[in-house]
């Protein structure tokens, strides 16, 4: 593939209104090199989740000095709403409907703000050859990358992408209801990955390093940038396919000091305890009811009946990198 110096243009899009009048507007960042693909690097669809916003801005840098195929397009803060809140999701004030971006792709144009949003953010992205969707985890989560087994070349985007751990998905259902980025895009046949990249709340240099190599890699993968991929480590491929792992009771959840994410546990180990804060009374003791790996776990909360504490996955197959 021919690569040339990326030229570098930016542009910003209205995606909404405020109920003042003003706009939410969003920046678009676009790298252009020689014919080539095109692939949307989006960061921020929840405005609590910063690495991959930090990701963006030096991938930018990376790029403005690159000779490259192909267009990347950058949309660094994907939901404004959320990020000038500090919240996960948008203000509820303005949506109480769909506060969750990542739950209403591909949008709707006539629906609620959210909605709204997403579709008009699904224009610009509907058609790319590839999308890189960067979240943050929680500390507790694993640092994974998660795709649909959906026949794209998502699997080998997301081995490329080179973190230790992914995640797949069942291809999405024929026509589901508004739904995730990731299986909106597998609906359209274009490969798509989540990046969960530990931790949110924090611009966490590890995780901001691994973000913008993972990138590069798919970019590279593709042909867009050139080079080989170097480093890749041994890497586990799990599948999500048992149920998360939920209280029945209120109270506070503590976590088992024995149980790490990462860890293998079998049927029947503790993942943590639920007491009564007030009388003390423990209330529930909670296990696994299946084995599988932890990728993620509660670090302990007051917590509502219901509420999700650990989620566990089974493995799928461990790439052919652990040979290497
Ligand atoms: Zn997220």
């Amino acid at each position: 593939m021919n690569h040339e110096p990326a030229a570098h243009t930016s542009r910003t899009f209205a995606v909404g209104q405020l109920p003042s009048g003003g706009s939410i507007d969003v920046v678009e960042h676009t790298y252009r090199g020689a014919e080539g693909p095109t692939v949307s690097v989006i960061a921020g669809q929840h405005g609590i989740e910063l690495n991959g916003t930090a990701v963006a801005r030096r991938l930018g840098d990376r790029l403005s000095t690159m000779s490259i195929a192909g267009t990347v397009r950058v949309l660094p803060v994907a939901n404004p709403p959320a990020m000038d809140h500090r919240s996960y999701m948008g203000p509820a004030a303005y949506d109480v409907v769909n506060p969750n971006l990542n739950r209403v792709w591909p949008g709707d144009s006539d629906g609620t703000l959210t909605e709204r949003i997403a579709a008009y953010l699904w224009d610009r992205l509907a058609d790319s050859d590839a999308i890189v969707d960067l979240h943050s985890g929680t500390p507790e989560m694993l640092t994974h990358v998660r795709y649909c087994d959906d026949g794209t070349t998502a699997d080998r985007l997301a081995t490329a992408f080179g973190v230790a751990h992914l995640l797949v998905d069942e291809p999405p259902k024929s026509d589901p209801p508004r739904t995730t980025l990731r299986n909106a895009a597998s609906q359209a046949e274009i490969p798509a990955l989540t990046v969960e990249l530990a931790n949110s709340r924090e611009v966490a240099t590890e995780a901001v390093a691994a973000g913008l190599e993972g990138v590069t890699n798919v970019l590279k993968t593709m042909g867009m940038v050139p080079g080989d991929i170097e480093n890749t480590p041994t890497q586990q491929v799990l599948r999500d396919d048992i149920p998360a792992v939920c209280l029945s009771s209120a109270g506070l959840f503590e976590p088992a000091s024995r149980v790490t994410v990462g860890d293998h546990v079998q049927v029947g180990t503790v993942l943590g305890t639920v007491h009564n804060p007030e009388t003390f009374e423990l209330v529930e003791t909670i296990t696994a009811d299946r084995s599988g790996f932890v990728y993620s776990l509660s670090r302990g909360g007051a917590n509502a009946a219901g509420e999700r504490v650990a989620s566990l996955a089974s493995r799928a197959s461990t790439a052919d990198t652990e040979q290497d």
